[in-house]
């Protein structure tokens, strides 16, 4: 099932969360619901619609300090689930590539880790692009909060949807 996309009380992106997580926040009444997801969760004879989009009622400071963690989820929406190396859509079995193989000293980090398709990650195998022949469609960086945010939201397909609201 999705998770969940926490707005603040002034509409910036603050993070996501499970739809276990998002709907105690409803049932709660910490957030107002923006848009609701498709699924439904049925528990204590009840029925309750996932909310997609949350805004809480008052406003927190920010989560993350400026820097978007690192890990593979982040990494893949970053790279919005696209094969750096042949650009092929791999929203279904994507995996990490280390640019400099972890074998010879390359670290996980947003430098020199990718989203790749399995094919690709297979026959780069344990060499760098240049060994393998391949090269990386754009230079990897570490995203900045609003870029992230802004992926996130096109992704989820909700950019006309906050357009509307700021
Ligand atoms: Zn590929």
């Amino acid at each position: 099932m999705n998770s969940v996309i926490v707005l603040n009380a002034d509409f910036t992106y603050l993070h996501t969360v499970n739809w276990q997580r998002g709907l105690r926040l409803v049932l709660k009444g910490k957030v107002e619901v923006l848009k609701y997801g498709r699924a439904v969760a049925a528990s204590f004879q009840h029925l309750y619609r996932i909310p997609l989009v949350v805004r809480l009622i008052t406003f927190v400071r920010r989560v993350y300090k400026g820097k978007v963690p690192l890990n593979k989820r982040n990494i893949l929406a970053r790279d919005e689930y696209t094969c750096q190396y042949c650009g092929a859509a791999c929203r279904h079995n994507p995996t990490l590539d280390h640019i400099l193989p972890k074998s010879r000293g390359g670290h996980f980090s947003w430098q020199n880790t990718v989203t790749s398709c399995k094919k690709c990650n297979q026959k780069k195998g344990n060499k760098t692009p240049s060994e393998s022949g391949m090269s990386l469609r754009k230079k990897p960086v570490q995203p900045t909060i609003s870029e992230f945010t802004a992926q996130k939201v096109k992704q989820m397909g909700l950019r006309d949807l906050l357009e509307d609201l700021v």
